[in-house]
């Protein structure tokens, strides 16, 4: 794990979320990416070498979509890059956290992400990507 890549935050009004953290707090703004694979609309926000992301469902077959509406807006994600996504999941396995995918997933820009339950982060769900090759 080197390093937190970004943050996700689950809201339901993404206009709304997007004001806050671009017009009130004034973190740097990058733009709005539809992230078809998960059926969500990101918004992307820079602070230091991490990202936070709001994330809003596109439809309401997007697990976005069934986490607000069992929980409310909130925090969704922590991601963590690694190196080798591949030898991370064998090895996480290997030490009895469970993973939801079996192999990696199309993410954010062109990067492949897996995700590890959130019984196995404390309650988070966490997030594993590796820079898009
Ligand atoms: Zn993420």
């Amino acid at each position: 794990m080197k390093k937190i890549d970004h943050v996700a935050i689950a809201v339901a009004d993404l206009d709304a979320a997007e004001s806050a953290y671009r017009d009130v707090m004034e973190l740097e703004w990058e733009g709005r990416e539809e992230v078809t694979g998960q059926k969500v609309m990101a918004s992307i926000f820079n602070i230091g070498e991490c990202r936070i992301e709001l994330i809003s469902p596109t439809s309401d077959e997007s697990p976005i979509a069934g986490f607000i509406q069992k929980k409310g807006s909130g925090l969704h994600h922590i991601c963590f890059e690694v190196d080798d996504i591949e030898a991370e999941m064998v090895k996480l396995k290997a030490k009895g956290a469970r993973l939801l995918n079996e192999t990696p997933a199309e993410g954010v820009g062109g990067s492949r992400v897996a995700f590890l339950h959130p019984k196995s982060g404390a309650g988070v769900l966490i997030e594993l990507t590796v820079k898009g090759k």
